[in-house]
């Protein structure tokens, strides 16, 4: 049987079904059910059953487990209740839940934001145009392809114009490949290799230049990427720096609290009055306390949950982090650079002034773009172009009739490295050309120009008129784009780009005004404030860029302006040394923006970039926060972004910077506090046991930690910003996670909750026993300060330096997490039956209450250190 590639086209059409008018909605559909989605299978999700097998193999829970056991033994022996083996058990199953719960919610998240980027391509069904997601195509549709695009699934070429595809990520060819309608001729009978089916694209790969028109023949698995399975299997390494920094700390964490528990064991051995089976139990169910007690087992889940709820936050704010370790970086961004159209400004483009004749202008400006206007006059296309067809509308130039005359018979595409795109036309007086682009370009190719109705020679006067007329419109801050036209006798053979943009004749210009986005002056504000510095880089104009930069307050002086000639005549070293000069840079190419971006980076600053363009996949690479346009952006450069702006607004990225630097806090929040209280709990253990107080059994500081711990942690993870998130310097990228006294605040705040707990204590030993010792009081009032002094510490943890009863707002989690946890605490101690299991007494209100007022004094200590550290940081920048 013929290949897709060797059939002839009609034939091929014929046998999928297919019409130039493309398939209908109804044929689309029942094709759908039939051949199933235009995906690549994933490799296989896991159950939450597995899920929750893959939580037991924690190692921690591993040990309560094997805890559990020795439980069960000694009470077997000694004839105790199981009770204690039974709550073990419970709260193994709960956290193992917790972490099934919170896993399952971090990856929905995730997916949610996989589908909000779902790739959409462009269609022809029922004769007309439009964009469905690529999840739908089905063989037979016919697809339009254009620079920028991935393609959506394997098919046969319906239309090639100077179509370049890459397919690299099939045949590891980097050099893209010049594709064409023809079919290819084969010289033997053996089989064309991928890389040679000219007449054909295939998913996975992205049209590099051109563009075409593609009729489907395969989808899905059934696609020539489908058929490599591995790249299936090839995940990235979604771990955030963050991430592997916590887990290496759970690691070391782990490895000193076996430590320590062995010296415990080896301590208690030597000091034990007897050596038999129910002392080694003994000891060693302390050995698993302190292991309990030291183990912060909501650490990684934490962090975990924290980004993934800050993420989906900041999708509901138009920014879609497609990597998570972006969302770190996002809060230590020193530079952003963004482009100017559509960004900083509107992107809605209207031509205010012109030069030349203005019915040719007309004519040849919208003949020349590839905006659409219907009979009466409404224009669709990208916004340059449309506002110049709406123009010549307005001008009484129509081009839906004007096409029928003046058929367009080739066309050297824009492209954003030339500045300019030609079109061919046949007339009755034999072709015309008409190209349009980059004035200081298209000025540079004329010979001739149109005065009065007439073709003169174009000399040093008239270059001189036209230049002015240009800087006039661009310094208020009008886009400039200029025509000219070149005619034919008959289409010549080589009508590439550098044959047929030379000889022009000048024809005029026009001037298109862009609004500047309205949220755009105060979101550069902020960023001053910051401490982030604005960078912008445009294709256009010199003198336009600067009229709106200094409109923005971007630029003080013309001579922050860099230009991309410039640029080239200077090193990357002289670059690398000046960077900090320049903060516009027009009329770049898109290797420009990679140079910027590397001086930069070699300056040490966290550097986001934008990119819609084909060409700007690179820099958009390059850049510690690659930021994609969701509305004008294209496939390629959104797949190379970290974030893409669902709204392509500059306001946005500011907006994501803030929630970076807010999740960052709220992280260190949560991992402050459990630290200081995993602490303050191995203080104690290792405490009472050296003093050989009744010390705390595994299932009390589980009762705790489950309770206090993990969802008081998560609550400050979802603490809404301090005031001062955006008033201070970018956090630098080399910082630890304790940087900033972190470490220091965690040694004092645990110590101090252990003093607290130790004095409850003592009040308790005294009470029964009169003097300090085992006393089961006092372990009941212990267990009920080191409860209660957990929850009231969270609450100081809503800030580390600002105090509490500054903040503002309310953290309705924390407190739904602390109320609950009191009344727990409350009901563990006072309902004697519980006390019972727990191995408690049901204490007298007095001294409950005793314990309690212990436990609140964690508040009024911590609120004076803090005051104390922010009047010391207030001298040091006041000397600073
Ligand atoms: P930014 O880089 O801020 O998005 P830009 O749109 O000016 O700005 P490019 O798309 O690279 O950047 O365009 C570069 C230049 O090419 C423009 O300044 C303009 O002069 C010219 N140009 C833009 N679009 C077209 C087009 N459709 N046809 C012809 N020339 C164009």
């Amino acid at each position: 049987m013929a290949e897709v590639y060797e059939k002839d086209l009609s034939e091929l059409q014929a046998e999928l079904g297919s019409r130039d008018t493309g398939l209908s909605e109804q044929e689309a559909g029942e094709r759908l059910q039939k051949y199933g989605k235009n995906e690549l299978e994933k490799a296989g999700k896991k159950n939450v059953f597995q899920k929750f097998l893959d939580e037991l193999k924690d190692p921690m829970l591993i040990m309560l487990l094997a805890a559990a056991v020795v439980s069960a033994v000694t009470n077997a022996v000694s004839g105790e209740s199981m009770a204690e083996v039974f709550i073990i058990l419970i709260v193994v199953g709960l956290n193992a839940a917790l972490g099934v719960f919170q896993e399952s919610k971090a990856e929905n998240a995730v997916e949610a934001l996989q589908k909000m980027t779902a790739a959409t391509c462009h269609v022809i069904r029922d004769g007309k145009q439009e964009e469905v997601p690529s999840s739908s195509l089905v063989p037979g549709d016919v697809v339009l392809l254009e620079a920028g695009d991935m393609v959506p699934a394997d098919g046969r070429l319906l239309e090639a114009e100077s179509l370049r595809i890459d397919e690299s990520s099939l045949t590891g060819e980097s050099v893209p490949v010049q594709k064409l309608v023809k079919m290819v001729k084969q010289e033997d009978s053996g089989e064309v290799s991928l890389g040679d089916r000219k007449n054909m694209a295939f998913m996975g790969s992205s049209v590099s230049y051109g563009r075409g028109k593609l009729l489907v023949t395969d989808t899905g698995m059934r696609t020539e990427m489908g058929k490599i399975a591995d790249v299936l299997n090839q995940t990235e390494d979604s771990e955030t720096p963050l991430q592997k920094k916590l887990n290496e700390l759970g690691k070391k964490l782990s490895v000193m609290v076996i430590l320590i528990c062995v010296f415990i064991f080896v301590f208690d051995m030597v000091m034990a009055p007897e050596r038999n089976l129910s002392t080694v139990l003994q000891i060693f169910m302390i050995a698993v306390s302190l292991a309990v007690a030291a183990i912060p087992e909501g650490l990684a889940t934490v962090v975990t949950l924290v980004l993934s709820l800050g993420v989906t936050r900041m999708s509901k704010a138009n920014a879609i982090v497609r990597r998570l370790t972006a969302v770190e970086a996002l809060g230590c961004t020193n530079v952003i650079c963004s482009d100017k159209t559509g960004t900083l400004t509107q992107n809605r483009m209207t031509v205010v002034r012109t030069f030349g004749d203005r019915k040719l202008l007309a004519e040849a400006m919208s003949l020349c773009s590839d905006a659409q206007a219907d009979e009466d006059g409404a224009v669709q296309g990208e916004p340059t172009e449309a506002a110049l067809v709406a123009f010549a509308e307005k001008e009484g130039f129509h081009k839906k009739q004007a096409e029928k005359t003046m058929p367009r018979i080739a066309e050297c595409p824009f492209d954003s490295s030339r500045k300019m795109m030609t079109t061919f036309h046949r007339t009755e007086k034999g072709i015309i050309q008409y190209t349009k682009g980059a004035p200081d370009v298209v000025l540079g190719r004329c010979a001739t120009w149109i005065r009065d109705g007439k073709e003169l020679p174009l000399d040093e006067e008239g270059r001189r008129i036209i230049r002015d007329q240009v800087s006039a419109m661009a310094a208020d801050a009008l886009r400039v784009l200029a025509a000219a036209k070149r005619s034919y006798k008959t289409l010549p053979e080589n009508h590439s780009p550098e044959q047929a943009e030379q000889n022009l004749c000048f024809i005029g210009l026009a001037g298109m005004m862009d609004p500047v986005r309205k949220e755009v002056p105060d979101a550069l504000r902020k960023c001053r404030e910051a401490g982030i510095r604005p960078v912008m880089i445009t294709g256009d104009h010199r003198d336009t860029a600067a009229a709106i930069a200094r409109e923005l307050g971007i630029i003080q002086e013309d001579s922050e302006v860099k230009t991309g000639a410039e640029l080239d005549r200077i090193s990357d070293e002289e670059l690398y040394r000046d960077i900090d000069k320049y903060h516009v840079y027009a009329r770049v190419k898109p290797e420009h923006k990679v140079r910027i971006v590397n001086a930069w980076k070699k300056r040490g600053a966290i550097t986001a970039m934008t990119g819609d363009g084909v060409n700007d996949a690179p820099s958009v690479k390059s850049a510690d926060i690659g930021i994609g346009m969701g509305i004008t952006g294209t496939d390629v450069t959104k797949n190379a972004a970290d974030l893409i702006l669902t709204d392509d607004n500059y306001a946005t990225i500011v907006r994501a910077v803030e929630e970076g630097r807010q999740i960052y806090d709220n992280i260190r929040k949560a991992i402050q506090f459990l630290l200081s209280t995993n602490i303050s709990e191995v203080i104690i253990v290792f405490l009472f046991t050296l003093l050989r107080f009744n010390t705390f059994r595994p299932m009390h500081l589980l009762f705790i930690n489950l309770l206090t711990d993990c969802f008081p942690a998560m609550a400050l993870g979802m603490e809404s910003e301090e005031k001062d998130v955006m008033k201070r310097p970018p956090r630098k990228s080399d910082d630890s996670v304790f940087s900033g006294g972190m470490g220091r605040d965690i040694a004092y705040q645990g110590s101090l909750v252990a003093v607290l707990v130790l004095i409850s204590y003592l009040f308790g030993s005294f009470a029964q026993l009169g003097e300090p010792g085992h006393s089961v009081t006092g372990l009941t009032m212990a267990f009920v300060t080191l409860n209660l002094c957990e929850i009231f510490h969270s609450f100081n943890m809503r800030s580390r330096i600002h105090s509490v009863f500054t903040l503002g707002s309310q953290n309705l989690t924390l407190w739904l997490s602390g109320v609950s946890g009191f009344v727990l605490t409350t009901l563990a101690v006072k309902i004697p039956a519980a006390a019972k299991v727990l191995q408690l007494e049901d204490l007298s209100w007095g001294l409950y209450g005793t314990a309690v007022l212990i436990a609140f004094l964690v508040i009024p200590v911590v609120e004076i250190v803090k005051a104390v550290q922010r009047a010391l940081r207030r001298k040091k920048t006041a000397s600073a």
